[in-house]
């Protein structure tokens, strides 16, 4: 199945997209794509651009969504489960900042 239906979790979000857009062998051209849309983030976000009422094209929304985008397809390409690794992240993150 290839669809999204609401409260997506991050799991569901990278199942998605190995049904989508997943290409083992190009790992480098998704992380091209990744930094591409960093830079469109960071332009978006220095002119404010929020969706508010509007279309998402060109707004900082639009550019966080083709980020995470990016960043699922690179973490199914290495099998990392990004669920599974904010949480040890974030329990790194408890020891060393305290929260
Ligand atoms: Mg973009």
């Amino acid at each position: 199945m290839n669809t999204l239906g609401t409260n997506i979790t991050l799991n569901e979000l990278q199942e998605y997209l190995k049904n989508k857009d997943y290409n083992p062998d190009a790992a480098m051209a998704y992380f091209y794509k990744l930094i591409e849309e960093v830079g469109e983030l960071a332009e978006v976000m220095r002119k404010n651009k929020r969706q508010g009422d509007g279309e998402i094209k060109g707004t900082i929304e639009e550019e966080l969504s083709d980020v995470l985008y990016y960043t699922a397809c690179i973490a199914n390409i290495f099998q990392i489960n990004l669920e599974d690794s904010f949480k040890q992240k974030e329990e790194l993150n408890k020891v060393k900042w305290g929260k």
